[in-house]
């Protein structure tokens, strides 16, 4: 039996054992996964497809790791993040089509380049498209869901499948796409005032350095808003903004960030998530849902 490190580059060049998943998430937080590639063809992405479906090796895809709670267990199988191929944009007219790779500020500034309106509120949402399509990412002024005219995906035999639309089901920081590896995605814009995009993308920009601990180790809201109401009022009501356990912290700015300011495990944080949705219970009876994807080995 070959050594699977030398099976793997044999399809994708770029393929290390046991990565640090905490290099790879904007918490600085996670184990190691077994393996950890970057795909960056489409050619290399069927092979490793194919290379795991054979081998039983599960397929673990992640964006910029910016909604993540990698256990610190870290992530058994293969972890891919998709680069090169998967990381162009091109425009034809108002229609955008984009690697699930591209950044979404990246693609709110390219749109804003050319005049297109639309994707101005991702401007300051860290992630990729891909990463973005699972959680619907968005703010008060849009999601990216509904921009969407279709999403390409490949499944475990390397086979690319386009879903219209009509077949994806959108929600808060959700959608039905969970499961499929998603490789792009074609967007729809509309022309807009070229001043009118810039501005709102820079309000975007500075509402956000107002008001959140940027420049810290999180992985932004860790909470959904519930119906009416939001979650940083109800933890802050609770007390708890500045609340540590180990080398976490609710952030003392934002009482939905949770911050990693002192080498924090992810055990750390999951405790302070419990601690918060006890409390937030016993004190208002409002049963919190996290907004961060827990994955991996405790
Ligand atoms: C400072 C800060 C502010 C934030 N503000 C917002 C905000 O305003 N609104 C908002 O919605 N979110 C926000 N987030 C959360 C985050 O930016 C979004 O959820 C983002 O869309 C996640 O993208 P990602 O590429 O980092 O995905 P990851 O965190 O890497 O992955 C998230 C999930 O998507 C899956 N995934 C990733 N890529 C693919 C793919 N190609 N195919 C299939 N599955 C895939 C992963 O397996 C994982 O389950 C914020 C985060 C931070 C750190």
């Amino acid at each position: 039996m070959n050594d699977p490190l030398d099976d793997l580059m044999a399809v994708v060049p770029k393929a290390v054992a046991r990565e640090p998943l905490a290099r790879h998430s904007t918490f600085a937080i996670g184990g190691p996964a077994d393996y950890f590639v970057e795909a960056e063809t489409r050619e290399q992405l069927e092979g490793l497809c194919r290379l795991c479906r054979d081998r039983r090796w599960p397929l673990f895809p992640i964006g910029q790791g910016s909604n993540l709670l990698v256990g610190d267990g870290g992530i058994r199988g293969v972890v891919v993040r998709l680069r090169g191929a998967f990381e162009t944009i091109s425009f034809e007219a108002d229609v955008l089509i984009a690697g699930a790779g591209v950044l979404l500020p990246v693609l709110a500034k390219e749109c804003a380049k050319r005049g297109l309106a639309g994707a101005e509120f991702l401007a300051g949402v860290p992630g990729t498209i891909g990463g973005g399509l699972m959680t619907n990412a968005g703010t008060p002024e849009g999601d990216l869901g509904s921009l969407v005219r279709s999403v390409e995906a490949v499944n475990a035999d390397g086979i690319w499948e386009t879903i219209l639309r009509d077949k994806i089901d959108f929600s808060y920081r959700r959608s039905n796409l969970a499961g499929r590896l998603v490789t792009g995605a074609v967007l729809q814009l509309r022309a807009g005032n070229p001043r009118d995009i810039a501005e709102l993308v820079e309000k975007q920009k500075t509402r956000r350095a107002e008001k959140q601990p940027l420049g810290t180790y999180n992985c932004g809201s860790v909470f959904k808003n519930p119906p009416g109401d939001h979650a940083a009022r109800l933890v802050e009501a609770a007390g708890l903004k500045g609340r540590r356990i180990g080398g976490a912290r609710i952030s003392p700015k934002h009482a939905n960030f949770i911050e990693n300011d002192n080498h924090a495990a992810a055990a750390d944080v999951k405790a302070l998530i419990d601690l918060t949705r006890r409390t937030v219970k016993e004190k208002f009876g409002v049963d919190l849902e996290t907004e961060v994807w827990t994955v991996g080995e405790d």
